[in-house]
């Protein structure tokens, strides 16, 4: 899962979402007084921004950023 977008026209600018993230994958844009989804492959769908967002207008999607591995199983051929 990733975070997949944030609904602008809904957005206040409040910041809180770019403090929330761990990885920094949203960035504030100062000149727009907005957020930027800018780094959307690092995100580890930790639903951070989504929760603490007090307008609701990030969505987060089910789809992979990125591949995941399987953990290793012992026993497991290979
Ligand atoms: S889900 Fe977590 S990692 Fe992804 S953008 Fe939101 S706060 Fe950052
Ligand atoms: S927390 Fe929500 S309302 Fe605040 S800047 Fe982020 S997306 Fe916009």
């Amino acid at each position: 899962m990733a975070i997949e977008k944030i609904d602008m026209d809904l957005c206040n600018g409040c910041r809180v979402c770019v403090d929330a993230c761990p990885v920094d994958v949203i960035r504030f844009d100062d000149g727009e007084k907005k957020p930027i989804i800018a780094y959307k492959d690092d995100c580890i769908w930790c639903f951070n921004c989504e929760s603490v967002c007090p307008m609701d207008c990030i969505e987060i999607m089910p789809t992979k950023a990125r591949h995941i591995p399987e953990p290793y199983k012992a026993g497991e051929q290979w």
